[in-house]
This record gives C-alpha cells, structure tokens and sequence, in this order.
C-alpha cells in the first residue's frame, strides 16, 4: 500500500510538472493583465496587435527574431515616475535599454539619463540629452570615459573607489573644470525580488562601504577637494524589488552617514540617489507597486528619517530602467519545431524551438529569470499544454520560457510572443553560434519604424579579419 502511495504520488507530480504559481488558464488565449503594454491587444482575427500594427506585418516586413517597443508604453512609464516622483529628479537607467531614440524619449518625458559606459554616455549625448541631466556610474570606468564625461559637461559622475577620487581630480585640473559627483555606496543591504537581505558588509564589487567607514572617508575627501561639487550620496540596493524595505534600511544609512558628515564638516550635500531596481511583472508571480504608490511611500520613508536626524531633506532622485523599458518591450519568434518530451514518470513536455533564444534574451540562462509567453498570430481553439519555449542555441540552458500554458496546436510557422522584453533583453544581446542581433522595431499610432537595425553576416563578419 505505501508502495503504492509513493508511486502515486510521483506520479501525480509527474503529470503536472508545471510550477505551483502557474495556472492553467481557461482562456489560452487570453493575455495576463499587467503583463503587457498599454496597447496590446488581439485584434479581430486573433492575432496580436500593438500600437495598433499586427505583429503578422512586423514579422513579414523585418522577419524574426525581433523586439518590438511600444512608444505610448515607454512614455506613459517615463511619464508616470516624473509625475509621481514631482520634486525628485528621475533618471532613465538607459542600461536596461540603450538606443537613441528611448533617451529621447525619456527626455522629453522630462527624465535625466543614467549610463555606465562611454558608449551608453554617447548614445544620450547623440540623442540630444542635456548633458547636465546625465550620470555616469560604473566601478571601473576608464579615463577616456571620465574625460568624455567631463568634457561633455554630464551632471553627476559617480565615484565608485578611491584611485577615481584622484584619475577625476586630475583629470578636473587638466580640463579646468570642477567635476559634480557623488559617492557610491553599500548600505549592507541587497534586495532581489520578494527579498532584501541587511547585513554590514556587502561581498561585492560596487560602492564603498558605509559599515567599515570607508564610505565616509571618501566623501570627506571628495568635499575637500575643490576640484569636485560633492552632491551627496548614490545608493542602489539590486533589482526586480517588489517593497521598500530594503529601501528603508538603505534610507537609514545613507541619511545617517550624510547627516554625519554634515556633522562632521558643517555642510550638508544638497543631494541623495537611490537607486533603481523597482520590480516589473514577468509572469504572475510578480505583483510590481505602481509608481505613485512607491513615490508615497519613499517620500514617507525620507521624511521620517529626516526628522529623527534633525536635517534637512536632501534633493532626491531615482534610476528606474526595467520598470520603464521592460513591459514596454516583447520579442517576437517564429516556431520552428515542436517536440514532445516524456519525462521520468510517464508525464510530457512539450518543446517549442523558436528562431532566437540566449543570444538574444540571456536573463533566463543567466539567472533563472522566468517569463511568459503567448501564440501572436492567431486565435487558438485549442487546450492549454504545459510548454517549454526554448531558443535554437547548442546549449541545453538555452531556455526563453521555463513554463507556460501554451494551445497544443501551436505549428511551425506560428508566431510567439514573448512580453516584458523590453529591458536587459537587447542590451545584453550576443552573437552565440553567430546569431545576428534582431532589430528593435518601434511602434505607435499604427505605424512602425525601425530603432535599430538586425544585424547581418556581413556586420559579423566584418569584424574577422581572416
Ligand atoms: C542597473 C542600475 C539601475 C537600474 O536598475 P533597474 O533594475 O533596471 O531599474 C539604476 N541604477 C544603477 C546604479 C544601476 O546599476
């Protein structure tokens, strides 16, 4: 009997190997609220429209793989952290997608722009961004980039060790100019989805501890230095945070050590970055807070810790770069092959090659990131089957979507969509097995027009030299 009971068991988990937090949905054509952009939808036929242009032209006028940005979505998001976040400066994690026109856009929305590389820095200037709304982070920046920073005139470089306190002072006396930064630091806090961990000292290679004191020596070194506008203090505590808790304990230590060297040297920074890394939906596990609501509550947070300090409260500003680009984004394959897969106990899976994959969304083999997906170009009349949709890369973590209800009549030749691509998705695009980058298509008011343009062999192979 027990015998039997075990195997039943085993056998009951092996029928439905998908993920308790996945449901199998009565619709399977029905598309997950919070999930997509503001303008997708299915049209008449069945087949999904966004920005009013059917992902069928999208696919025949630039072929597949491609990522497809939905310009209302982007600017609505850009729109809404502006809005909620009045009195604040935000600035467009430009990392998360880096083209010329998302700067624009971010800019016009009234958002500064935050890069990390001479590239991305060259990117917002091409676009046309005000130099004094861009900040340069990174912890290892070179000094062709510092100067170009410099010389560009960019509102913020933040200081990332010591040995770049001295390369930008020097680098200040040789341009003639006093250099705005702030000083990155670790506030012992890392905070990843439905988590945050505290601790004093943080194993990593950002920022300069608050915990050892290094955070403060730097900072009095920075305001000594009349090569350098000390702004105040940069902190940015992770990614994909659903709460603000670990903002919370970031707000605590980055306020105390700002109150204490105003103590210290009786002047306070006029300044204090938080950060970005406020979470997005990528399937229905995720609950993101909107904009408003998180302003509501960093403003509570702020206050109150400002008040228990006795000062007063710093100009304030964020870095959001997914929850701005990410749900603005899908990226759109065509099936190649359809496998079915028995696994140990006699249950199935089904495997949807598509014509991407890590080359061109890594986050999945990188990190275990989870997404979902939906059949784009038509309407199914058939059930949900747990799926797997993989790339076409000769790596067997080559995975897009871990799991997802999907029709079980989904054909070579079909169109699948996957949403919330809109961030880390081409912006960490590679050529694994010389796969070419796929294009980045833009659309709004039934238009489309390309953003960036798919890479070809003769790109690729312009860069081997033989
Ligand atoms: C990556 C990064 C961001 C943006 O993070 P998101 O998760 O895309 O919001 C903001 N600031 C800094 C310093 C970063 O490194």
């Amino acid at each position: 009997m027990t015998h039997m009971h075990v195997a039943g068991s085993i056998h009951a988990d092996a029928v439905t190997p998908a993920p308790k937090w996945l449901r199998e949905p009565d619709d399977v054509n029905a598309l997950m609220p919070g999930l997509w952009s503001q303008t997708v939808e299915r049209g008449a036929d069945g087949a999904l429209r966004v920005g009013g242009v059917d992902v069928r032209t999208i696919a025949a006028e630039v072929g597949t793989p491609a990522y497809i940005m939905d310009e209302v979505d982007f600017r609505a998001r850009a729109r809404a952290y502006a809005t909620a976040f009045a009195g604040w400066e935000v600035y467009y994690a430009a990392k998360s997608f880096c083209s010329i026109a998302a700067c624009r856009w971010a800019a016009e929305e009234g958002l500064g722009v935050d890069v990390c590389s001479g590239g991305e820095l060259t990117v917002a200037l091409r676009a046309g961004v005000n130099p004094a709304t861009i900040g340069l982070h990174g912890n290892n920046k070179t000094i062709e980039e510092l100067e170009l920073a410099i010389t560009a005139g960019v509102g913020r470089i933040v200081i990332d060790s010591f040995i770049e306190i001295d390369r930008i002072i020097e680098l200040a006396r040789t341009h003639g100019r006093t250099v705005p930064v702030m000083v990155r630091v670790t506030a012992g806090v890392e905070a990843h989805t439905h988590e945050y961990i505290a601790t004093a000292h943080e194993d990593q290679k950002f920022g300069l501890s608050i915990a050892t004191g290094e955070a403060l020596i730097a900072l009095e070194r920075c305001q000594a230095a009349p090569e350098l506008d000390l702004r105040g203090i940069h902190s940015h505590i992770g990614s994909q945070i659903f709460d603000t808790a670990g903002f919370e304990v970031a707000v605590r230590r980055t306020l105390g050590l700002h109150a204490e060297l105003a103590r210290a040297t009786g002047q306070q920074m006029p300044e204090l970055d938080l950060g970005g890394g406020f979470g997005i939906r990528y399937t229905a596990q995720d609950q993101p807070i909107p904009p408003a609501e998180l302003a509501a509550q960093l403003n509570e947070i702020v206050d109150h810790e400002c008040r228990a300090l006795e000062i007063t409260r710093p100009g304030l500003s964020i870095e959001p770069g997914r929850s701005i680009s990410g749900p603005a984004g899908m990226a759109l394959y065509e099936v190649g092959t359809v496998k079915d897969v028995t696994l140990d106990g006699g249950a199935h899976r089904c495997y949807i090659s598509v014509d991407g994959g890590m080359s061109d969304n890594i986050r999945p083999a990188l990190y275990g990131a989870e997404y979902s997906a939906t059949l784009a170009d038509r309407r199914s009349a058939g059930l949900p089957r747990l799926s797997r949709v993989v790339g076409k890369h000769c790596e067997s973590g080559d995975i897009l979507v871990r799991d997802e209800f999907l029709p079980d009549d989904v054909t070579p030749g079909d169109l699948i969509a996957v949403p919330a691509s809109g961030a880390y998705s081409r912006a960490m695009a590679n050529n694994y097995n010389h796969a070419l980058r796929p294009p980045v298509i833009a659309v709004a008011d039934g238009k489309w027009r390309t953003l960036i343009r798919r890479e070809t062999l003769e790109d690729l192979l312009g860069l081997d030299q033989g």
